[in-house]
């Protein structure tokens, strides 16, 4: 009996970076808590055990309380931005991949002045790398499939990784593209 089944070949990683290729830093409860007021939280939470996406409940708000919750927001992501570290092990496999000549691509819910920082401490550039300025951002695949498209590779030769099985996981699904999950933090957050 022959096997005929033909491998697919691997051409790209995309990485998610908070808590894959970065330590996860942020307090994500106290940040929630700051946007939405401690009783708007639990009932928000109370709806949503697996995880609350601040993004999407904000793209529903005016255009000034947006800007007020954005400030917020970034104020925590720019403390974190202080603790910056490096997840053990990424640097490893990003010279591995490069070995290999294995594309890195980055998606990240994170504004993009932490991911310029993320780049200038690691000392390696992830290409494209999208932050949340690229619309829609994830779980929609628009980005995944985005990157694919630039690199002119099928989305079933891609691998994303990532620690959010809502945000990373599900958008592999929609885009038919291989999902692995960084296995640092077992926790599962929405951001
Ligand atoms: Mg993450």
């Amino acid at each position: 009996m022959s096997h005929t089944a033909t491998k697919t070949r691997l051409r790209g990683v995309v990485f998610d970076m908070d808590g894959t290729l970065t330590v996860p830093v942020i307090d994500f409860v106290s940040m929630y808590k700051a946007v939405l007021g401690e009783n708007e939280y639990q009932r928000i939470k109370a709806s949503n055990p697996v995880g609350i996406d601040i993004l999407k409940l904000i793209d529903h708000w005016s255009p000034h309380q947006q800007r007020q919750a954005y400030d917020t927001i970034a104020q925590f992501e720019q403390q974190a931005l202080h603790h910056l570290q490096i997840m053990p092990g990424a640097s490893e496999l990003c010279n591995l991949l490069d070995s290999k000549k294995i594309r890195r691509g980055l998606i990240t819910r994170n504004m993009k002045s932490a991911v310029d920082l993320f780049h200038q401490r690691f000392g390696i550039t992830f290409s494209p790398a999208l932050s949340r300025e690229f619309r829609p951002y994830k779980p929609d695949p628009a980005p995944l499939l985005h990157i694919c498209s630039l690199w002119e590779v099928q989305p079933n030769e891609v691998i994303m990784v990532g620690d959010s099985l809502k945000d990373d996981r599900k958008k592999c699904r929609t885009a038919n593209v291989f999902t692995t999950r960084s296995r640092k933090d077992r926790k599962i957050r929405r951001y």
